[in-house]
């Protein structure tokens, strides 16, 4: 048996309302179930929308964790090793690491039971870390699959995205530039850490980086067209973060017929469409969930994620900056809610994870 610990809530609302670690026990598994340990889950945007009631995919409640009431757990994405296969467990052996299928596994949790068909194996995990797989999924599948399927850009084109100190937007910039496409990166402002964050980037692959502020001025206009050898260089692609009125201005700098995905909506903010271009130069708006992606595209997920993890093993894809919380038997409850409360507050070092 093992005793496993999970972050769990009973009813939707505010992380540090509702979230508490749940404890419970596991049987041996029998006919294809497969026992888990947790070894890195992230902490996501989407994941505390999801507490909140915000968010499209709903949590999934059960009393199957030996609860009174049922209990969600929290998380969607995660790596696990394998500890234990029953007799009737295929093409999964114990060792084996995986990762999440679907959202709503609830991945906040040292250990659970599931089977073959809720899980991807990574059969090949040598030289890479449980933090890169454990976030090899959301973040870079979302950037890959906006950066090929809305634009056939060309080696030499021009990609404009905001939020791109985010985790979507780090893989944005490091993909791009594999594949030859040029970025222009929007940033908040910060106090401190201002130089180091643009150097970052920038030795990610940036091309230009630029502040919310620098960005309306009209200076950086002429900046843009020095950058694009006097347009000649098409910005074919934009990639929404933030929302708000920035997208408008963002808008100004495509060309005819481009597209300008939206992912997220950090702001809070209306994303504001400019009228005229959406009129006279064939600027398309468009959406983009990896949550109905994947679940449309499962085989070409498992190729990207695959793609993407040997990029990280050949030291071609660097993960993002992490705030690590180890979650062993020490950890206390309140330490594990205060770092997922803290994950929408922004201007972080990093991406909350939790590393068992
Ligand atoms: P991270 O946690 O890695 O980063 C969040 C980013 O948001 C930070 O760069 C932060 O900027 C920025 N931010 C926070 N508040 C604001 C604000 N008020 N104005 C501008 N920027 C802000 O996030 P992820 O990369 O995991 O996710 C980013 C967004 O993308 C989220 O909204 C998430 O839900 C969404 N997403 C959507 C997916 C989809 O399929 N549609 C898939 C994956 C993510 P700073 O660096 O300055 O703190």
């Amino acid at each position: 048996y093992e005793q496993a610990k999970c972050l769990a809530f009973e009813k939707l609302g505010e992380p540090k309302d509702v979230l508490r670690l749940h404890g419970h026990s596991i049987s041996p598994p029998h006919g294809e179930l497969l026992t888990l340990r947790f070894l890195a889950s992230p902490i996501n945007p989407a994941d505390i929308n999801q507490i909140q009631g915000v968010y499209p995919s709903k949590p999934t409640f059960t009393t199957s964790l030996g609860s009174a009431e049922p209990l969600a757990v929290g998380g969607n994405e995660g790596v696990a090793e394998v500890i234990a296969a029953g007799t009737k467990a295929k093409g999964i052996q114990k060792g084996d690491w995986v990762i999440m299928k679907k959202q709503g596994f609830g991945t906040w949790r040292t250990h659970a039971q599931t089977t073959a068909d809720n899980v991807v194996a990574i059969k090949n995990k040598d030289g890479l870390r449980p933090e890169q797989v454990g976030t090899v999924s959301v973040n870079p599948m979302t950037a890959y699959r906006m950066l090929k399927d809305f634009v056939k850009l060309q080696p030499g084109d021009w990609f404009i995205q905001n939020g791109a100190n985010s985790g979507v937007g780090r893989a944005a910039i490091q993909l791009g530039k594999l594949w030859g496409y040029k970025s222009i990166n929007i940033i908040r402002k910060r106090e401190t850490g201002m130089e180091e964050l643009v150097q970052d980037l920038k030795s990610l692959g940036a091309d230009v980086v630029v502040t919310e502020e620098e960005f309306e001025k009209r200076e950086f206009r002429d900046m843009v067209k020095q950058a694009t050898d006097g347009g000649r260089e098409p910005i074919r692609l934009g990639l929404n973060c933030v929302g708000g009125k920035l997208v408008n201005s963002m808008a100004k700098h495509l060309a005819t017929g481009s597209h300008m995905v939206t992912y997220g909506g950090m702001s809070k903010q209306a994303t504001m469409l400019p009228t005229g271009l959406l009129i006279f130069k064939d600027i398309s708006f468009d959406g983009f969930w990896v949550s109905r992606w994947s679940d449309l595209n499962p085989e070409e997920k498992d190729a990207c994620i695959h793609e993407v993890l040997d990029l990280t093993r050949k030291g071609k894809f660097k993960d993002v900056p992490m705030q690590t919380v180890t979650w062993d038997v020490k950890t206390k409850q309140e330490e594990l809610i205060e770092a997922v409360q803290g994950t929408l507050e922004g201007y972080r070092s990093g991406k909350g994870i939790f590393l068992f």
